[in-house]
């Protein structure tokens, strides 16, 4: 039996160094086959999860500019957590089920500096906390009363984040408390957004209030690196929505980025991502995940689980929502 288990121990040992080079470096090949997918080179460029016009048009004004993706992606991220009509991100945001709204938040550059907050109440802004705690602090993220104390150590202002309107719904979903999320409506429009740059560099950016009515402390894929969001800059990056758990066990958005290393395209990517969730919920109908990604060419992609998901681009080439193909049809 021991002696089995080193058997299969070494053998899994040995496919790991063999597979080891493929999964962590870009070979030349691999590389080829990434540039003779496109037609050519697109940047600057951004793209973000769902129809948020406003936000990729603020981070197209940082890009066209020559204002680095970091600053693109962190102010287009800004405007939706401004937004109170908003109720997925920033102020707006549907509390949990205590009725506090609490917001998670990461962003990566193009070094793989990355920052994050989780479950930060009372901050208007908690994508500005996340990038403060990864240029100010040795620590990548900070969480709830320690997250907040920090952030107004650094100047942050303290805001009421729960809107009447949020409120009157929260109290009406008390009267029976269940938790039955909507498709595509509830708890389903966390911005993710990707930018490249002129120089060519890659950051990425994500922020969201989570599920609306979540359990106190909940925490979903959007404020962890590698689930939420990745960037490695020779690669490309990906970012997702939908239910976080999901997400976090597969590890998505690294995921996708590995899958771009292998050779894919980001579409291919993001189909890959999404697929290897439904080999584990093979059953399951009833929740959404969007996946979006871009490579290093500025060449895009994205898919879901549910029809009704769509990402939007702004380049030199224009300004669109792009509907996205989905795993179950309609
Ligand atoms: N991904 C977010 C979370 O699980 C929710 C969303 O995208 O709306 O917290």
């Amino acid at each position: 039996m021991q002696r089995r288990n080193f058997l299969k121990n070494s053998s899994a040992a040995a496919a790991g160094l063999v597979a080891a080079p493929l999964a962590i470096s870009c070979t030349e090949e691999n590389r080829s086959k990434m540039t003779s997918q496109n037609s050519g080179t697109i940047r600057p460029i951004t793209i973000c999860t769902w129809n948020f016009e406003n936000a990729t048009a603020k981070a197209w004004e940082v890009l066209k500019e020559g204002g680095s993706s970091l600053d693109a992606v962190q102010q287009g991220a800004m405007v939706e957590e401004a937004d109170v009509t908003n109720q997925t991100v920033g102020i707006g945001g549907r509390p949990d089920r205590d009725g506090n709204v609490s917001l998670d938040a990461c962003i990566m550059d193009k070094d793989g500096n990355c920052g994050a907050v989780l479950a930060l109440q009372h901050i208007a802004s908690p994508i500005s906390v996340a990038r403060k705690v990864m240029e100010e602090t040795p620590h990548v993220m900070l969480a709830g009363k320690g997250a907040e104390k920090f952030a107004y150590e650094q100047g942050f202002k303290k805001t009421n984040l729960l809107t009447e309107k949020s409120k009157q719904e929260w109290l009406e979903w008390k009267k029976t408390s269940k938790y039955e999320p909507i498709i595509n409506i509830e708890n389903h429009d966390t911005i993710g957004i990707l930018a490249i740059d002129q120089k060519g560099d890659i950051s990425g950016a994500c922020t969201t209030s989570g599920m609306g009515y979540k359990y106190a402390g909940r925490i979903g894929d959007s404020p962890i690196i590698g689930a939420g969001l990745f960037v490695d800059n020779e690669i490309g990056a990906a970012t997702a929505t939908g239910v976080g758990e999901e997400v976090v066990r597969t590890v998505g958005s690294f995921l996708i980025v590995e899958l771009m290393r292998q050779g894919k395209s980001p579409q291919e990517a993001c189909e890959e991502g999404v697929r290897r969730i439904m080999a584990k919920n093979k059953d399951r109908t009833d929740f959404q995940i969007g996946f979006i990604a871009i490579n290093k060419n500025g060449e895009t992609g994205g898919y879901c689980i549910q029809p009704g998901f769509s990402y939007r681009t702004y380049s030199k080439e224009g300004h669109e929502d792009n509907p996205s193909d989905s795993f179950l049809k309609a």
